[in-house]
């Protein structure tokens, strides 16, 4: 039985992947980070088959103790501080736990188990301000946020323990990929959760900020899947995962109100509090690598992806109306 340990579990890509690794028959031990409050929301239905483990990624023993454990043979770090609204306001967190973290992890496991094979969970936000259409594995980096700045160290870091220690260590570099499992902040679960309240009467208004940036949105089940793939090959190395189509946030609240038979004109108002002090402006990933050497192909379109959020939040809001 392989072993696998996973930080960020509790979020949308770890509740995939964990649920991905337990069909595929792996032990799954799960980085759990103390909060007063519970967190299962995403793993509620399979949180009794994940092997916990207390720890947090600013704290090397808990990590070290963490690998020790679980004695994995694949980890997988996913955890962060995620939002890149949020980073403006604390940097420096953002850059405790979504950089500097990392390098706890790899420390963790080059003392503990370097033979594991290590995957980091990079973004296409590293390519911010972007200096080719589209981003591919060798486009330049330029970070337009304390997110992508902490995650582009994590990134470089990774790509060093390979280099300098040969640890078979991967980084994926992950274009935006949503879910009805995303958080409630990101445009596109605010998109559909905001357009289903509207639809059963439970709310009147969207309130969004830049409209015409675009991104190149998956399905995040599809992402994971890309995650092991790279721990399964023959040699370590980084990958671009994307869909190979890039929208606006407005054409993304298009779909989700002509799926409920609504005019978003009507409902959407811009809103300063949501602009970004600095903004990716257009993100469109060429992930023929991964197609080619990973065998890794999307299966679920734009539209399908804007439907299925809308649905889940449809259904999530429809037993409140009942009540
Ligand atoms: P990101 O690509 O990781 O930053 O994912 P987000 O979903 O947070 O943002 C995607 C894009 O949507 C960015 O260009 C935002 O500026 C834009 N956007 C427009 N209105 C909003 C909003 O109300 N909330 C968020 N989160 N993003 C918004």
């Amino acid at each position: 039985m392989k072993r696998a340990l996973i930080t960020g579990v509790t979020g949308q890509d770890g509740s995939y992947l964990s649920e991905f690794l337990i069909k595929k028959g792996y032990k799954v031990f799960a980085l759990r980070r103390r909060t007063s409050t519970p967190i299962y929301v995403n793993v509620e239905s399979f949180k009794d088959q994940l092997n916990w483990i207390d720890g947090d990624l600013t704290d090397l023993s808990s990590l070290i103790r963490a690998v020790q454990i679980s004695d994995p043979d694949e980890v997988y770090n996913l955890a962060a501080q995620s939002f890149v609204g949020t980073s403006w306001g604390q940097p420096l967190a953002t850059g405790e736990i979504t950089g500097i973290g990392v390098a706890n992890m790899l420390e963790a496991v080059r003392l503990m188990k370097p033979d594991a094979r290590f995957y980091q969970a990079s973004t296409s936000e590293m390519f911010g301000k972007v200096a080719e259409i589209p981003q591919r594995e060798t486009t330049p980096f330029y970070p337009r946020s304390p997110y992508s700045a902490a995650k582009l160290y994590g990134h470089w870091m990774t790509v060093n323990y390979r280099e300098s220690f040969s640890m078979f260590a991967c980084s994926g570099i992950l274009f935006n990929h949503e879910s009805p499992r995303r958080g409630l902040e990101f445009v596109t679960r605010k998109i559909t959760n905001t357009v289903a309240r509207i639809k059963l009467g439970l709310s009147d208004e969207l309130r969004l900020g830049n409209l015409d940036s675009k991104r190149d949105w998956g399905f995040a089940g599809d992402y994971v899947k890309a995650m092991w793939l790279m721990l399964q090959q023959e040699k370590p190395d980084d990958y671009v995962i994307s869909t190979g189509e890039t929208h606006t946030v407005r054409e993304f609240v298009e779909i989700a109100f002509s799926y409920v038979g609504l005019n978003w004109k009507k409902y959407v108002v811009q809103d300063e509090r949501f602009m970004r002090p600095a903004e990716v402006d257009l993100l469109l990933g060429d992930c023929s690598k991964a197609e080619k050497q990973l065998n890794w192909k999307k299966s679920v379109n734009f539209a399908s992806l804007v439907h299925m959020m809308v649905d889940y939040d449809l259904d999530l809001y429809q037993s409140v109306v009942e009540e």
